[in-house]
């Protein structure tokens, strides 16, 4: 057997080969940590602009010990990023805002909490929060954006509200949200887009060219006025024949007296009234064309069959008691003429559909509120 004689390296050689070893192992770490310490963000969730900026401006270990957190993804990567700021970024909502690390920055100088400026910033848009960071700090903030619905933009006016009337905070911040702490027809917006939802009041309106969906003809027996044609909307029409079969069957009869109105029927009846009782009534009682709900087919003014003032008829009452099972809520009620801004109508009612009516109903609210608390949500 013969054996192969291993050849044996030079001394030269022998130093090369620990050298690159000693160099391999020196490039192998520093590798493998970094490896490492991404991979762990990366299951945090960091993508892989925030990680770099994580390990070059050493926070690792402090990110790893508060876990996965949207702030610091975003916040990191900025220039304004202040490493000591960490744990206050970590506290604060994420919103999706440019300029956001310097407008906390800014926030936190000012001597808002945390919770406070997740509240600034998450009811607020990018141009609002650059403008807001201007401002003076604004003690017990909370107050005010504490409600899902409040919008920073409005806090000078929810301020100013508050000091004037001494209403509680949530009035405070619904009422300025529909506009009441200006006058009538003030900032009034015009929204022609159909929705059973929408609204119409001394804020907001609709065009003259503007016409609800699928108008429908009211058969004429569910009409006061048998002669005279009125139309609803065929969602509002088909609640209200429900409605008015319903009331039949406990012997109560519920009838259509004015549905519809175009915009020119509206400047009509806004006319006459004028004529007849002057400035003041129609400011009560008749809405601006443009400003009806009778223009959206989704409203109509219902009487009674028997009693010629509806407030008197056994039918108010039933209306009052169940028209919301059918998605129609009392438009301008008793006792809330400053939100609504009309007076009492015992007989108009507004077709919304039976989980807002019911979530009114049960809960005392104008449809002025209820649209201002959860349909509104513009920041
Ligand atoms: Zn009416």
């Amino acid at each position: 057997m013969k054996k192969v004689k291993k050849k044996k390296l030079s001394k030269v050689g022998r130093i090369f080969v620990k050298l690159c070893i000693i160099l391999l192992i020196l490039i192998l770490i520093p590798t493998g940590i970094h490896i490492y310490k991404s991979s762990n963000l990366k299951k945090l969730n960091y993508d892989k602009e925030a990680i770099s900026n994580i390990l070059e401006k050493k926070v690792y270990s402090e990110v790893l010990d508060i876990g996965e957190n949207k702030t610091i993804n975003a916040v990191v990567k900025d220039k304004e990023f202040d490493k000591d700021l960490l744990e206050k970024y970590a506290k604060i909502t994420y919103v999706d805002q440019d300029h956001l690390t310097s407008n906390i920055n800014q926030l936190l100088d000012k001597g808002y909490n945390t919770s406070e400026i997740s509240l600034i910033l998450s009811h607020a848009t990018t141009e609002v929060i650059d403008a807001f960071v201007k401002k003076e700090y604004i003690e017990n903030i909370s107050n005010y954006l504490k409600f899902d619905y409040a919008k920073t933009r409005y806090i000078d006016r929810y301020i100013e509200y508050y000091r004037t009337t001494r209403e509680s905070y949530e009035n405070v911040v619904t009422f300025v949200n529909i506009g009441l702490d200006q006058e009538y027809y003030t900032d009034t917006k015009i929204n022609d887009k159909y929705s059973t939802d929408m609204l119409i009041n001394k804020y907001n309106g609709v065009s003259e060219n503007f016409e609800p969906d699928h108008l429908t003809k009211i058969p004429n027996e569910y009409c006061k006025d048998e002669t005279e044609d009125q139309y609803l909307s065929e969602e509002a029409l088909t609640a209200f024949e429900e409605m008015a079969e319903a009331a039949k069957a406990e012997g109560y009869t519920i009838l259509a007296n004015s549905a519809y109105r175009s915009y020119q029927d509206q400047e009509e009846v806004y006319q006459t009234y004028y004529d007849l009782y002057g400035e003041n009534y129609v400011k009560k009682y008749a809405a601006r064309p443009g400003y009806s709900e009778h223009q959206t087919g989704l409203s109509l003014d219902v009487a009674s069959a028997n009693s010629n003032i509806f407030e008197e008829s056994k039918e108010f009452t039933w209306m009052f008691e169940n028209a919301y099972k059918y998605g129609f809520v009392l438009r301008f009620p008793k006792g809330k003429e400053n939100i609504t801004g009309f007076q009492y109508e015992a007989w108009h009612y507004r077709y919304v559909g039976k989980d807002i009516a019911t979530y009114m109903y049960e809960n005392d609210l104008t449809f002025d509120e209820y649209y201002a608390r959860f349909i509104d949500t513009e920041k």
